[in-house]
């Protein structure tokens, strides 16, 4: 069955032609470029980017664009031209091009300058709602940050990209966002496995949006380079930007109000990560963003039967560095990296432990506090950190589904708790017997603290629904509209958008949608098995 195909300009209510767009080019304007033009590879001292052009693409197509985006920047993808702007082919008045530089820690290791490899931005629009939003096409072209690589992107990992940032950001958690998903037309050679069969795959182009697409390594590689005065300028430049609350402090609590807010965004965005279920995949400082966005969608995977040790990406299968039940750490880790950083502009290292001790403040509290909700309780008691441990514990022994688990939660009979209430949520019939005593006993003590809390029953519930989505982007989800794009149809694409942006809601119809991860998905390239390549 093909899925239905919404229509992408519906819901674009105040279109303006392109050329009205209000673009502000702050970043290139107030910050110092790279004096050499061109793309050749090279090491790029005192700037904090490059001006660089899009490399023209052969056949551009619009595959699909988010209506929310294209809305809240005032664009109609039916516009005529609009594939052609987004795929770098045409530049529109006001418009510029560069890539930003910065360095950053991969696995563990400073790997020295990285930058906008692939990326280019076209700018900032000052919109009328959302403030500042910077363009950015990812896939169009090299930059003086490919190194020895071809500036390109591949349909797969564009979908992938686009549908993600708008499902993240449906579901509420902190992203960037995607407008557009543009293909090329021209082929783009990968080794998908890095095993040694490099094949061409379609080439594609997602225009991302975000207030920023500044990062920790951003700062980390002026400050590894000893350049003060760009990390000085880089410092001011975000606060006045893109933290106004913070640039209204007197000068001497500015710096440490800066740090100690990137603890807290991050901390949050943690908590966020773990409570739908989202494991990033490729958390090095360089894919950390300074606003506490979800940045640089990779080999992410989302966990379907609960393992805090799984982790989606086969370039980290052996250490798991990233893998889900770590993130909380890593991000810390990639803090005192930044913290590491600004030191040079610090007196002393006080204010930077402080904003790291916020960070697990932070992190504590929200995802206490999102456990919490997940279960619908709508107030804290004594033994509700032991019930939420034992049920990561319970989750884990029966290798159960974690959407389902908790969007079937809420549907418990509090007076007569049965595990067949939740029983959808097992993949393995010999699991869920070995976890039925220990399963039974975690839902009689819920059934009985949520007796205890008295709490309406509808307040219970609307709280359960609102914390826990219908509809997440399952790997194989995903791999299934990334299958059907390949063979030229871009139906399942359409039907996931339209589906993510109510993943609360019950959707009539679309229960194939929320359903657990077929047999055939758990060990195939694309849907559990994920590489850097893309
Ligand atoms: P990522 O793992 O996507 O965060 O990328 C790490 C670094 O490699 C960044 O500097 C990217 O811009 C760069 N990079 C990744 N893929 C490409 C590509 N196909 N062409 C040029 N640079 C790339
Ligand atoms: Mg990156």
């Amino acid at each position: 069955m093909s899925p239905r195909r919404p229509d992408i300009s519906l819901n674009v209510p105040r279109s303006i032609p392109m050329t009205d767009l209000h673009f502000d080019n702050a970043f290139v304007r107030e910050l110092p470029g790279d004096p050499s033009g061109g793309n050749e590879p090279r090491q790029v001292a005192g700037a904090a980017y490059s001006l660089v052009r899009p490399t023209p693409v052969a056949a551009p197509r619009l595959v699909a664009a988010s209506p929310e985006v294209a809305a809240m920047l005032g664009l109609d993808p039916a516009a005529p031209g609009f594939a052609e702007v987004f795929a770098g082919n045409r530049a529109l008045p006001s418009m510029t091009g560069y890539a930003m530089a910065y360095g950053g820690h991969q696995f563990g290791q400073w790997a020295g300058q990285l930058g906008d490899g692939r990326a280019i931005g076209l700018g900032e629009v000052l919109t009328a709602t959302q403030g500042r939003q910077e363009l950015q096409l990812k896939g169009a072209g090299r930059t003086p940050y490919s190194r020895g690589a071809d500036g390109r992107a591949v349909l797969r990992s564009s979908i992938r990209e686009f549908l993600c940032s708008e499902a993240m950001h449906h579901l509420g958690v902190p992203t960037t966002r995607a407008l557009s998903l543009v293909a090329t037309g021209d082929e783009v050679v990968r080794d998908v496995l890095y095993d040694g069969h490099p094949a061409p795959e379609p080439g594609a182009i997602v225009c991302r949006v975000a207030p920023s697409f500044i990062r920790f390594g951003s700062f980390e590689l002026p400050s590894s380079r000893n350049d003060l005065d760009l990390l000085r300028r880089l410092v001011d430049f975000t606060i006045a930007t893109h933290f106004p609350a913070i640039q209204s402090l007197p000068a001497a609590e500015r710096l440490a109000a800066f740090f100690r807010e990137v603890c807290e965004r991050t901390a949050t965005l943690m908590a966020h990560w773990m409570r739908v279920g989202f494991v990033h995949g490729v958390m090095n400082t360089d894919n950390m963003s300074i606003l506490g966005l979800t940045i640089d969608y990779g080999p992410y995977g989302w966990v379907d039967d609960f393992d805090p040790d799984w982790t989606p990406n086969t370039t980290d299968r052996r250490q798991r560095r990233y893998r889900f039940g770590q993130q909380p750490n890593v991000a810390w880790w990639n803090l005192q990296r930044l913290a590491q950083a600004l030191a040079p502009l610090f007196d002393g290292v006080e204010a930077l432990q402080a904003g790291l001790d916020r960070y697990v403040e932070v992190f504590e509290a929200t995802d206490a506090a999102f456990a919490l909700g997940k279960l619908g309780l709508l107030d804290t008691r004594p033994g509700d950190e032991a019930l939420v441990a034992d049920l990561r514990g319970v989750l884990a022994a029966g290798g159960m589904d974690m959407t389902i688990f908790f969007r079937d939660l809420a549907l418990l009979d509090i007076d007569a708790p049965h595990a067949g209430t939740v029983g959808a949520a097992f993949y393995e019939e010999a699991r869920r017997v070995a976890t039925q005593e220990l399963l039974d006993g975690w839902l009689g003590r819920y059934a009985a603290r949520v007796r205890e809390e008295g709490s309406p029953e509808g307040e219970r519930l609307a709280l359960m629904h609102a914390s826990n989505p219908r509809y997440v982007l399952r790997n194989y989800l995903a791999q299934e509209a990334i299958d059907w794009a390949e063979r030229g149809d871009d139906a399942g694409v359409h039907d996931l958008l339209d589906t993510l942006r109510r993943p609360y809601d019950e959707q009539p119809g679309r229960d194939h949608l929320a359903g657990r991860r077929p047999e055939w998905a758990r060990d195939r390239v694309g849907c559990s098995m994920l590489s850097c390549s893309s």
